[in-house]
C-alpha cells in the first residue's frame, strides 16, 4: 500500500489545479485519471467548442468581408483539417499538463479509481493510502433510456464529427445546445433547435428571447416548449416523433444536448456512503466538504455552477486549505460571471431581472439598451445588441449585469470585477466611455 498526503481522483479541471497546488504547498500528490489529462473542458469541451466557435465567426467574418466589398466568395471549411489543428492544440495542452505533472512531482496513475475507504482508494488493484481524498470526476452527457435515442449524438460524439453534416435537430436549449446550433448553422448545416421549455431558462429572459429571436433571424428553426421527441431512422434519415409542434422535417443527424449528469455511480460509494442529491450530484458544504469527513469533492460531480473557472478556483482553495496557511479559504459561489458562446455570445453576471424582483421586490432599478452595433450596421443583415444593468436600493447597487451581441463574452470579465466590488450605477456614470464600442453602452445607461 502506498502512502501520500492528497489523493485526487480526475485529472480534469478541478482535479488538475487542486493537485498542482496542493504540490506547491509540498503535499505528496496521487493523481488518478483513466482517460486523456484536462477533462471534460480540454478533450470535450470548452477548448473543442471554443475552437469550433472561432471556426464558425471565420465563416461569419468571411460573409460579412463580402458584404463589405472583398472579392472573396465564403466556402465551405475543410472540417477535418480544422480538426486536424484543433487536436494539435489540444495535444500541446497536454504535453503542457505531463510537463507539469512531472515537475510538480505528482504521481499520476493513468486509471480510475474507487473509493475503499474514508483515506483508501483502490487504483486497478493497487490501494493508495491518504488523509484527504478528492473526488473530481465531473459529469457525462446525459442520455435517455428512449428506443432512439442511439440513433443521435451527444455533444461527446459532435467533436468526432469529420465534415458538416447537411442537416441537425439539435435537442436542448441549454448552454450546449444553443453553442452547437450556433456553429453548425455558421458553417452550412441546416439546423433546427428544439428546447423543453425557453432557451437558456436560467439566463435572463429578455436575453433568451433576444437569442431566440436572433437565431431565427439568422436562419435557425428555433421550437420552444416543444417537448423531448424520440427518434427513428428510415433509411438514411431521422425522423423525430412525438414533437409537439408538428411534424418535423427528417434531419441527417440528431444532436441530443440534454444537460449532464454526475460521475458519481463508479466511484465506490457503496464502500464510502457520501450524501448525494436527488440527480447523483456530490452534497459539498462551503468548504467542499462532503458528509464524510476527509473526502471532498469539487466541479461538475458537485452540481455547484458547472464551469472550468469554478472547478479550478474551488480546487485550489480547497488545497489551500489543507495544506497551505488559509484555514479559512473556500470559493465565494457569489456573482460568478458565464458566457453563452452563441453567434452572437451572450454574458451574465448576477441577478436577473427576474430572480432580483422576487429578492428585492420595488427596490429593482434596470437600465437596458438595445442598439445596433457597428459593425452590424455596416453588414446586410443587422443585428441588436441588448445590455442590461439590474440595480437595487437608494444607492442603485448593481446586482445583475446582462449583456447579448458581439464582443459581450470579452466585456463581461471587467464588469465582473465592478459587481464583485459592489459596484453602483453611479461609478459606472462616473467612468468615461470607450468610444466607439459596444461596451461604452454600460457606462451610458440613462
Ligand atoms: C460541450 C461543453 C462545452 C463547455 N464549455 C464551457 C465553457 O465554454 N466554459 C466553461 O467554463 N465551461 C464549459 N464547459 C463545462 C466544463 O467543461 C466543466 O465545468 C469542467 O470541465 C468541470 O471540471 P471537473 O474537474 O469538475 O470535471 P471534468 O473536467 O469533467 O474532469 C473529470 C475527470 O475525472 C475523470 N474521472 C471520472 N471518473 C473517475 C474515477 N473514478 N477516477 C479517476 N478519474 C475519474 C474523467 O475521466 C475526467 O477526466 C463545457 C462543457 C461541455 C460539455
Amino acid at each position: 500500500m502506498r502512502t501520500f498526503d492528497y489523493i485526487v481522483l480526475g485529472a480534469g479541471s478541478g482535479g488538475l489545479a487542486s493537485a498542482f497546488r496542493a504540490a506547491r504547498h509540498g503535499a505528496r500528490v496521487a493523481l488518478l485519471e483513466p482517460g486523456s489529462l484536462g477533462g471534460t473542458c480540454v478533450n470535450l469541451g470548452c477548448v473543442p467548442k471554443k475552437a469550433m466557435w472561432y471556426a464558425a465567426q471565420a465563416a461569419e467574418d468571411v460573409q460579412r468581408a463580402r458584404e463589405f466589398g472583398f472579392d472573396i466568395a465564403p466556402g465551405a471549411l475543410d472540417w477535418c483539417h480544422f480538426v486536424a489543428r484543433r487536436q494539435a492544440y489540444i495535444e500541446r495542452i497536454h504535453a503542457v499538463y505531463r510537463d507539469r505533472i512531472r515537475e510538480a512531482g505528482i504521481e499520476l496513475i493513468a486509471t480510475r479509481g474507487h473509493l475503499r475507504a474514508a483515506d483508501r482508494v483502490d487504483a486497478q488493484g493497487e490501494t493508495l493510502c491518504a488523509p484527504h481524498v478528492l473526488i473530481a470526476t465531473g459529469g457525462r452527457p446525459r442520455r435517455l433510456a428512449t428506443p432512439g435515442f442511439a440513433s443521435g449524438m451527444v455533444s461527446d460524439d459532435f467533436f468526432a464529427l469529420r465534415e458538416c453534416p447537411h442537416s441537425v435537430a439539435v435537442i436542448g436549449g441549454g448552454y450546449v445546445g444553443c453553442e452547437l446550433a450556433g456553429v453548425l448553422h455558421a458553417l452550412g448545416a441546416h439546423v433546427d433547435l428544439y428546447a423543453r421549455s425557453v432557451l437558456l431558462s436560467h439566463f435572463d429572459h429578455e436575453l433568451s428571447d433576444a437569442l431566440a429571436d436572433s437565431m431565427r433571424a439568422q436562419g435557425i428553426g428555433v421550437h420552444l416548449h416543444a417537448g423531448i421527441p424520440d427518434v427513428r431512422r428510415e433509411g438514411g434519415a431521422l425522423h423525430l416523433d412525438q414533437i409537439e409542434s408538428g411534424e418535423a422535417a427528417p434531419y441527417e443527424q440528431v444532436l441530443w444536448a440534454l444537460g449532464r449528469v454526475p460521475n458519481s455511480d463508479d466511484i465506490g460509494l457503496g464502500t464510502v456512503p457520501l450524501a448525494l442529491d436527488a440527480e447523483g450530484h456530490i452534497c459539498t458544504d462551503g468548504q467542499q466538504n462532503t458528509s464524510v469527513p476527509g473526502v471532498y469533492a469539487v466541479g461538475d460531480v458537485t452540481g455547484r455552477m458547472a464551469l472550468t473557472p469554478v472547478a479550478v478556483a474551488a480546487g485550489r482553495r480547497l488545497s489551500d486549505r489543507l495544506f497551505g496557511a488559509d484555514p479559512e479559504a473556500h470559493l465565494d459561489y457569489r456573482n460568478i460571471p458565464s458566457v453563452v458562446f452563441a453567434h452572437p455570445p451572450l454574458g451574465a453576471v448576477g441577478d436577473t431581472e427576474q430572480q432580483a424582483r422576487s429578492r428585492y421586490g420595488d427596490a429593482v432599478r434596470v437600465y437596458r439598451s438595445r442598439f445596433t452595433p457597428m459593425v452590424s450596421a455596416l453588414s446586410d443583415h443587422p443585428q441588436r445588441s441588448l445590455m442590461k444593468l439590474v440595480c437595487v436600493g437608494e444607492e442603485e447597487r448593481v446586482v445583475g449585469v446582462h449583456l447579448f451581441g458581439p464582443g459581450s463574452d470579452e466585456m463581461l470579465q471587467g464588469f465582473a470585477v465592478a459587481v464583485k466590488m459592489g459596484a453602483r450605477k453611479a461609478d459606472l456614470d462616473a467612468t468615461v466611455a470607450i468610444h466607439p464600442t459596444s461596451a461604452e453602452e454600460l457606462v451610458l445607461l440613462g
